[in-house]
């Protein structure tokens, strides 16, 4: 592998060719480039990234790079099967061994393991292991094994799968081979649980940022289920929805409803026919259906990007289930909401369950343990008045430096100090002391709330003087208040099957009124906001984010409502989900650009060559009619540039859209090697306005040299610049030179070198 190793330069180089030719894509994501490094390196690896933050493409850009064969363990076929879409559209050869494929597809995946153009085979662990399988597998020239979804091999993870655990005997199957593994959910017990299960070997080890800056994150009391639903779904009308229940029946039940209140929802879980499930998990992917009401079955395969709003109408047994579930939102990087509607009795729910699973088992007493304090802990979250992306970073054991995160409900002010809750406190408290504090938020929430119940009866407690003080308060409110003192320290609860509430060291000093309890409640009518989104320039940036300045008109919004028509039927027509077709992002980033010709197409993120040639006359088929239509101006200044606004001196607000006409004359001009001065001076338009014709022209017709509008010492200088740069952005190339290149030919030589990069052999089929 000299060549891979020869330079970092060279190594750049190949890295954002492939990049561009198979992916079009302009530049990585943060520890994209370390996870590549370490596979092109053949070094063993373990990178924690949270969903949506681009795990695929570090094993599947090194199987291009490298042109071998990279084994990706994963353990659903429907997720294996929609990256095996989605790479096939890209025209990567790729394909998904598992017992429900066609005679077809098996045949061309002989062809391809024959003739070695296979590049990614993806198997489930069960499969993995079948005697065939092995046999074949071992005679492979393997480049490497990904295993995603590492986090299955742990039993401290949140889907814990026995198979998982035999990968390590691949080791001495495959010496020599590196391992690895992928998860977006790691707490450092599971991290250290995966290297010692996969026996990695000194491996690099990536961990990213875990929170999620682009959602919204709610946390409030169930006191109304279907309305609280209903009108979290307004909020986001005709958008892709997820609400997650724990048991079946709750599925149900809630999607009817829904429909009884005109919303258009499905259940799914487990126990709906196979046929049902397929249907609806389908309908869904396809644009069909938008709210599904469903139990965690419906997840790792359900890939649709632009999920606006996932809603937990029950607590989540763990805080990496909530993460990975709530992960499932703005996938595209766009804002999204997760709402958690809690009451203290879910968490008695999951008790009951993991302790009738943990029966029902091998009995495993660690594994229960292990998941109880899973349970506590989600309880803690929900329970908390702390900022949630706060929370959940710290769990995951990152700092979370931002007082205020602009991003929940507790730093967005939604939540309001309930008036009286000093005196609530003091009766909740007084209520614990009184019955003895032998008990759970249940009973003393019946006492509160002057339940004349049995047991109550019987052991006397209707007579006590707090019995019935709080008649007035909903129960899931109270349980919700009690929550909040565990959580302030005011109540100790038990771990246990039985927990029960005490004391705790400052609540003596709140029922003598020497200390202030304070208790919050959510504030009504809450309106979708925008959160920060992800955005792979902007985060660098540190400052504005692209929301601000890439808002869509409502112009742009029915073209970006029309390229989601035309998807929709690319993807019918093909027989995959839409987002494999193109991301939400990438429509949007065409809404706001409107390329008119190839060349500009193909600067949109998201668009490599092959989706170029495969879609690229429809789409600008559409935008060009469209924008005809509505008097929109096309090809509108390029991304990365416009939409992380530049200082005072910024260059491309003065660029105006350039008309197509003109590109005609001025493709002759710059065939005959005129100068951007003479250019501009024939056709009539501004410097800088050429320019820009100039480099789209230099991107579409590939000159072997850019000699005419640029000195050979100036060109040298803004390529070593370009190569070592991360992210390709012009200024702070501009700023590394000293100013002394200007914007103009910095843009020259960017197209030229991606002309290079992109190479002299077609990208092919
Ligand atoms: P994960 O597996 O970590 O959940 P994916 O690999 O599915 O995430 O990637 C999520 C989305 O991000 C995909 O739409 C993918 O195309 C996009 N993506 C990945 N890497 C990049 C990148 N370097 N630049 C822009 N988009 C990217
Ligand atoms: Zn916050």
């Amino acid at each position: 592998m000299a060549d891979l190793t020869d330079s970092a330069d060279s190594r750049d180089a190949l890295i954002t060719a492939n990049l561009q030719r198979w992916f079009g894509l302009p530049s990585l994501r943060p520890l994209q480039r370390e996870a590549i490094d370490a596979a092109l390196d053949g070094r063993d690896s373990l990178v924690v990234l949270p969903t949506g933050g681009g795990k695929s493409l570090c094993y599947q850009l090194p199987a291009m790079i490298r042109d071998r064969l990279v084994l990706v363990v994963s353990p659903l076929i429907a997720l294996m099967q929609d990256q095996v879409d989605g790479l096939r559209l890209l025209g990567v050869p790729a394909a998904a061994a598992h017992g429900n494929l066609s005679e077809a597809a098996r045949a061309e995946l002989r062809t391809m393991a024959k003739n070695g153009t296979l590049r990614l085979l993806f198997v489930a662990p069960e499969r993995l292991f079948q005697d065939d399988f092995l046999r074949w597998i071992v005679t492979r020239d393997l480049a490497g094994i990904a295993i995603d979804e590492a986090h299955c091999i742990s039993q401290w993870g949140h889907d814990f799968r026995p198979e998982y655990r035999r990968l390590s005997e691949l080791r001495e199957r495959l010496p020599g081979v590196a391992f690895h593994a992928f998860t977006a959910t790691a707490t450092p017990r599971v991290r250290d649980d995966i290297a010692a299960q996969l026996r990695l070997q000194d491996p690099v080890t990536l961990v990213g940022t875990f929170d999620r800056p682009e959602l919204v994150y709610r946390v409030l009391p169930r006191h109304d289920l279907e309305a609280q639903v209903e009108e979290a779904i307004k909020r986001h009308p005709d958008a892709a929805t997820i609400v997650y229940c724990i048991a079946r029946k709750e599925t149900e039940a809630l999607a009817a409803a829904l429909q009884r209140r005109g919303i258009a929802a499905e259940a799914y879980h487990a126990g709906l026919s196979a046929e049902l499930r397929t249907q609806r998990s389908a309908d869904f992917r396809a644009e069909r259906l938008n709210v599904v009401v469903a139990t965690v079955a419906f997840g790792m395969g359900i890939d649709r990007s632009d999920v606006r709003l996932v809603v937990h109408a029950g607590m989540p047994k763990s805080l990496e289930a909530y993460q990975q579930e709530t992960g499932r939102a703005g996938r595209d990087g766009l804002p999204a909401e997760c709402l958690l509607l809690y009451s203290a009795a879910d968490a008695a729910k999951w008790r009951s369950l993991m302790q009738r699973g943990g029966k029902e088992g091998e009995g495993d007493s660690g594994a229960l343990d292990a998941q109880l304090q899973l349970l506590q802990q989600m309880q803690r979250f929900a329970g908390s008045v702390r900022c949630r992306h706060r929370a959940i970073s710290e769990y995951f054991g990152q700092a979370y430096e931002d007082p205020n995160c602009g991003a929940c409900d507790v730093c967005l002010d939604e939540l309001e100090e309930v008036p009286d809750g000093q005196v609530i406190a003091q009766k909740i408290l007084s209520a614990v002391v009184r019955t003895g504090q032998r008990f759970g938020a249940n009973y003393v929430i019946d006492v509160l709330r002057g339940s004349r119940g049995e047991k109550i009866i019987a052991r006397g407690h209707h007579e006590l003087p707090t019995f019935g003080l709080c008649r007035d308060l909903p129960a899931a409110r109270l349980g919700n208040y009690i929550d909040q003192l565990v959580d302030a320290g005011l109540l100790v609860r038990s771990d246990g099957e039985y927990p029960t509430l005490s004391l705790g060291a400052q609540s003596k000093s709140v029922l003598q009124g020497e200390h202030r309890a304070v208790l919050r409640m959510p504030k009504q009518a809450l309106v979708a906001r925008g959160s920060r989104r992800r955005d792979d320039s902007s985060r660098r940036e540190g400052g504005v984010t692209r929301r601000e300045t890439t808002e869509l008109n409502a112009a742009e919004k029915e073209l970006f409502q029309a390229l989601r028509g035309l998807r929709r039927a690319i993807a019918t027509e093909l027989a995959v989900p839409p987002y494999v077709v193109f991301s939400d992002a990438t429509l949007e980033e065409l809404s706001l650009l409107r390329p008119a010709s190839p060349a500009t197409f193909l600067a949109v993120r998201g668009v490599g060559p092959k989706k170029l040639e495969s879609f690229g006359e429809r789409f600008l088929a559409t935008i060009k009619s469209h924008c005809q239509e509505h008097g929109l101006p096309v090809d509108s200044v390029l991304a990365g540039e416009v939409l992380v606004p530049e200082t005072s001196e910024g260059p491309e607000q003065s660029i105006a859209p350039p008309r197509p006409g003109n590109r005609e004359a001025a493709a002759a001009l710059f065939r005959r090697g005129v100068s951007i001065e003479d250019a501009a001076a024939s056709l009539g338009r501004a410097l800088s306005t050429t320019a820009q014709y100039l480099a789209d022209w230099i991107s579409e017709e590939r000159p072997t040299s850019i000699a005419p509008w640029i000195s050979a010492s100036d060109e040298a200088r803004v390529r070593s610049a370009l190569l070592q740069s991360e992210d390709g952005r012009l200024k702070p190339i501009f700023e590394a030179l000293q100013g002394e290149v200007p914007y103009e030919l910095i843009r020259l030589v960017k197209a030229q070198l991606q002309n290079s990069s992109l190479g002299t052999d077609p990208p092919r089929a």
